[in-house]
């Protein structure tokens, strides 16, 4: 049996997750499940399937977490350090589902139990990337890219040769306002920058994804996991979302990836890896669907691309700070507080001034500066925010 954690397991992707395994729940051994406020879906899919352990990353849910498994025989935790010790308990495959930033920590106590962690939450790699490659090497830890573009590109690269890589392309759907005039953005609301032409995802990401910060946050992901220069990785808007991500080679060839937009493929490839076993997804017809549209990206109309190469070649502490602007950003928009292309010249003016903060970017990357950089990002984004009103 193996040992099975899923960080995140009350999202969109942990239920995916459980949707997978718990087609064979024979197979697996589930330790722990993490969740946030959702109590009700943590506490009966942890009844369901068994775990050991369910943690809720709110302290003050505890109790109600506790209530609801009594009887149950799975034991209860609260608080960022209980999901860190729940990402440390001994697991074979650990899925990091977390949203945000709050991910980083328990999925690099995942690494260093040297469990196979199966990486959705694209901060991770974003905010510190050379840490947690480092981490996982020195703890013989195995990452697999979860990201439907990144596991598209982890698939094209199988049997190739990295020397051999001439350029990555990650495609975009474009997002809920791909074809809305461009004077229209600034007063998209909350419910329409929420809805996704293609993907059903959590609410943070289906926002970003208009506003292509996603896209963004990817390209610096791919940077970090493939180690392939910032300039060498381009983006294609392609809205039917059916082609993930190509490779392309030395000799002319792309190799693509294609498959329809359900992330229970990437989820499930990561799960199975290195086999491939038969998985509950669409099989495409093509000849249904008949022509693929591609075009590249307006860059007046989504600036985080911008931010995204800015921040690839400034490496360092950089993606922290990109981040953690990010999400502050994403914060106010979803509490009405900034409109939407408000987003980027907040993220714009915080890494402006955090360049201006002597040695704050170059500084060493440890899980401390990191958490360092994205606290004072945070704060950062929040003054720029105040003196805009
Ligand atoms: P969701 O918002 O649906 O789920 C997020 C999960 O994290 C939930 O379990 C939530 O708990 C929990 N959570 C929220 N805040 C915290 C916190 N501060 N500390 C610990 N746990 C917390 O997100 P998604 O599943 O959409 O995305 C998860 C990650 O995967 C993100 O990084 C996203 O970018 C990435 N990803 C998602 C894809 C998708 O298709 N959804 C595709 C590719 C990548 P609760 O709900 O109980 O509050």
């Amino acid at each position: 049996m193996r040992r099975i954690t899923i960080l995140g397991a009350t999202g969109s992707i942990g239920q995916n997750t459980i949707d997978l395994i718990a087609r064979t729940p024979d197979a697996y051994e589930v330790v722990a499940l993490t969740g946030g406020a959702n109590i009700a879906r943590l506490a009966q899919d942890a009844r369901a399937l068994g775990a050991q352990l369910a943690v809720t990353a709110d302290p003050e849910r505890l109790s109600e977490l506790r209530d609801a498994l009594a009887g149950s025989g799975v034991a209860a935790a609260a608080g960022p350090q209980a999901l860190i010790e729940a990402a440390s308990r001994p697991a074979d495959w650990v899925m990091s589902a977390i949203v945000g930033a709050a991910g980083l920590a328990p999925g690099l106590a995942a690494l260093q139990q040297g469990a196979t962690l199966a990486l959705a939450n694209k901060e991770t790699l974003v905010c510190a990337g050379a840490l947690v490659l480092e981490t996982a090497r020195r703890h013989g830890a195995q990452l697999l890219p979860v990201d439907s573009e990144h596991s598209a590109v982890f698939q094209a690269l199988i049997g190739e040769d990295m020397a051999a890589v001439e350029r990555v392309i990650l495609t975009a759907s474009g997002g809920a306002f791909r074809d809305w005039p461009l004077s229209a953005l600034q007063t998209a609301s909350l419910a329409e920058a929420s809805s996704h032409p293609n993907w059903d995802m959590g609410q943070r990401i289906t926002i970003d994804s208009a506003s292509m910060f996603n896209k963004a946050l990817e390209l610096i992901e791919t940077k970090e996991y493939f180690g392939v220069d910032g300039d060498r990785i381009e983006v294609l808007v392609h809205p039917e979302s059916l082609v993930h991500a190509l490779v392309g080679f030395r000799d002319g060839a792309l190799m693509a990836h294609v498959g329809p937009p359900d992330m229970r493929h990437a989820i499930g490839f990561a799960l199975h890896w290195p086999e491939r076993r038969d998985l509950p997804v669409e099989r495409l017809d093509l000849a249904r669907i008949g022509q693929l549209n591609f075009s590249a990206p307006d860059d007046a109309r989504y600036p985080a691309l911008r931010l995204a190469r800015a921040v690839m070649r400034r490496g360092g502490l950089a993606g922290a700070a990109f981040n953690a602007a990010k999400e502050r950003a994403l914060d106010a928009f979803i509490a009405g507080r900034i409109g939407f292309l408000d987003m980027a010249a907040v993220v714009e003016a915080v890494l402006d001034r955090l360049e201006a903060e002597p040695g704050l970017i170059d500084a060493a990357m440890t899980l401390d500066n990191v958490l360092q950089t994205d606290h004072l990002a945070r704060m950062r984004a929040d003054q720029v925010m105040a003196s805009r009103h």
